[in-house]
């Protein structure tokens, strides 16, 4: 008899099955998502729909569709769908069968056995009707495994050792933060905390409630009032816009003819930041901070104590979340497996060991390294040339792509060079250059002009860099093969040297620049150049030696003479107020002023 044992998340939203094949623990199922939409619903015909097709006429027929069954499981009372009404073990069941099915076609053979995941605080009624939904579809459920367990087993948290770990899942419907014990597969949840009724599709009304209203702004119709086909596509279009504002700072929305009026189409253009996004989401994404440290508090425990907080569900993806989370616990969440996968994951773990296999955790590709572009900003309160943030993380799942903005950092600034490096310290000279070009032919503007940054990382370890003017769409890119392996001493030397001659043609010097910062000999000042607030800018030729003119400036002022260190010191003031008030000229003159005068102090020192 066969020892296949499925792992089955059966969620909300979404529904994953995984099982140990080839080697490994994976999520099987046809396409890229490998995610089945946990809704069932009846066509037009009476035909029964389960996934993509169902959730696909959810918004046109809510009274032939069902979805987020699992918040009804345990409750004896029928769901009508179409005509017909069915227990909500009954559609889960539809949801299991499907996914079966889709096993029965990735191996070739039909899992008989299950182990299906559950939130930690289902009652033994839920635990129940998720059993027999089993049952129901031809599965035999051989452990029911509660969601945190899961997540945590899928980031090989359930090895020999103890481990405590912080589980925050946020999902399309519900959020849960759970604090837990783990030592092999026994796992403790010391305290959880959560909303069943929030998610990702709380996002999705923001968002599209913001279309909506741009729409009658610049329409006059309001598609929610009487338009269910019309307001059915904004929120699909709301969706897909939100998950592309996790990895870009902008998304261009267009829907085309979404309402006809008088014969003539009219359709919708918009675009959207991310931040105006986030500051759309951030009241709903602070208040499950709340719930953290609730969580916290109820387990008796610190964010110092916990081995890792992990990230599950979909709308982890969402950046804010991280961020808002490593603000608050000020430890940097893992999301290295796919956050939408890691319960299915941990299941298929659970099951291959039930069957025999010493599985510890799921193989996920990740960078192991993190990329991003230098840029000039303030470091230590003076402008830096070598400024440094990732746009690709390390340990994040590959393939990927991220894209962040910049500004170029003076007027009528033509071209930008770009230096990619691979590393994390936030100074980029600390860093390993792998790769360099300039963009040229930016349009001529007196104001700052906006350039994408967009870094693509896949499999192989080919890393694709792109800058693009936001406003034309220009572009250039170069590609670096085998990103992904460590660079040998002689590559470091080679970035190193290549950084030199960079700043050499700049008429600057970076003697030991990559050992530290200070030790940067520049000489050369561009005093032209228009030096804008942080963050986000490409570094720009010629206006990185303000920081060393001022740090120079400062070494000396001891040495002066009370006259000169007054005018010093009311110079430094004139180039920071320059600078913050992003006035070119009198930057120019005030730092043309001090360079004289400390040509003037060391020569007479
Ligand atoms: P889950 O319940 O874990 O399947 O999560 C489903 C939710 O994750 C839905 O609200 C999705 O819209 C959301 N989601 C999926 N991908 C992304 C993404 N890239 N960024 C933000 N939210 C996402």
């Amino acid at each position: 008899m066969s020892d296949l044992i499925a792992g089955i998340d059966l969620g909300t939203t979404n529904s994953e099955i995984a099982a140990f094949t080839g080697g490994q623990v994976r999520v099987l199922g046809p396409g890229d998502t490998r995610m089945l939409p946990s809704c069932v619903g009846f066509s037009a015909a009476g035909e029964l729909l389960v996934g993509e097709a169902a959730r696909n006429q959810q918004a046109l027929y809510p009274e032939r569709t069902v979805r987020s069954i699992k918040r009804q499981m345990g409750s004896e009372e029928k769901v009508r769908v179409g005509s017909k009404d069915f227990l909500p073990q009954e559609i889960s069941a539809l949801i299991l069968r499907e996914l079966a099915e889709w096993a029965h076609c990735a191996l070739g053979e039909r899992p008989q056995k299950a182990v299906i995941t559950v939130p930690a605080y289902f009652s033994d009624a839920q635990r129940n009707a998720t059993r027999e939904a089993g049952a129901l579809a031809g599965l035999e459920v051989v452990r029911i495994l509660n969601e945190p367990t899961a997540a945590s087993l899928a980031y090989g948290y359930g090895d020999g050792s103890r481990h405590t770990v912080l589980i925050y899942d946020l999902g399309g419907g519900t959020f849960d933060v759970s604090v837990v014990t783990v030592e092999g597969d026994i796992t403790e949840v010391l305290a959880s905390h959560g909303n069943n009724r929030l998610g990702g599709d709380d996002f999705d009304d923001l968002l599209a409630e913001r279309l909506a209203a741009e729409f009658e702004k610049q329409r006059g119709v309001d598609v929610r009032e009487g338009h269910p086909a019309a307001k059915a596509r904004l929120w699909w279009a709301a969706e897909e816009a939100k998950k592309k504002l996790s990895f870009e700072p902008y998304v261009k929305i267009r829907e085309e003819a979404l309402v006809t009026r008088l014969f003539r189409p009219l359709h919708l253009e918009v675009e959207i930041s991310r931040d105006e996004y986030e500051a759309m989401i951030r009241p709903l994404v602070e208040s499950t901070l709340d719930s953290v440290s609730k969580a916290l508090q109820d387990s008796g425990k610190k964010p110092g104590d916990m081995d890792a907080i992990l990230l599950v569900g979909g709308s982890t993806r969402t950046p804010l979340v991280s961020s808002l989370l490593m603000e608050a616990t000020g430890l940097e969440p893992r999301q290295d497996v796919h956050p939408d996968l890691a319960v299915a994951l941990g299941a298929g773990v659970m099951a291959s060991r039930l069957a025999g296999r010493a599985v510890d955790r799921v193989l996920v590709d990740v960078s192991p390294y993190s990329f991003g572009v230098s840029y000039l900003g303030m470091r230590d309160g003076y402008p830096y040339s070598h400024c440094y943030k990732p746009i690709i993380r390390r340990n994040t799942p590959l393939p990927l792509t991220r894209t962040e903005p910049y500004l170029t950092s003076h007027s009528h600034q033509t071209e930008v060079d770009v230096h990619v490096y691979q590393g994390d310290d936030e100074d980029a000279l600390k860093n390993i250059l792998v790769g360099d070009f300039r963009i040229e032919g930016l349009t001529s503007m007196e104001d700052a002009n906006e350039i994408l940054c967009r870094m693509r990382l896949d499999l192989d370890g080919i890393l694709e860099v792109a800058a693009v003017e936001k406003r034309t769409g220009k572009s250039k890119h170069i590609r670096i093969d085998n990103a992904l392996r460590a660079k040998s001493a002689e590559e470091i030397a080679a970035g190193r040297k290549r950084i030199q001659e960079l700043y050499e043609t700049r008429g600057e010097m970076v003697d030991d620049a990559w050992e530290t910062a200070e030790d940067l000999e520049e000489d050369v000042v561009d005093a032209g150049a228009r030096v804008i607030e942080m963050p986000a800018r490409v570094g720009a030729a010629g206006d990185a030696g303000l920081e060393s003119l001022l740090e120079r400036s400062r070494r000396l002022l001891a040495k002066m003479h009370a006259e000169d260190r007054e005018e010093a010191i009311d110079l430094h003031e004139k180039i920071e107020t320059a600078m913050a008030s992003r006035d070119a000229a009198a930057l120019q003159e005030a730092s043309g002023a001090l360079k004289e005068l400390l040509f003037f102090v060391e020569g007479g020192s």
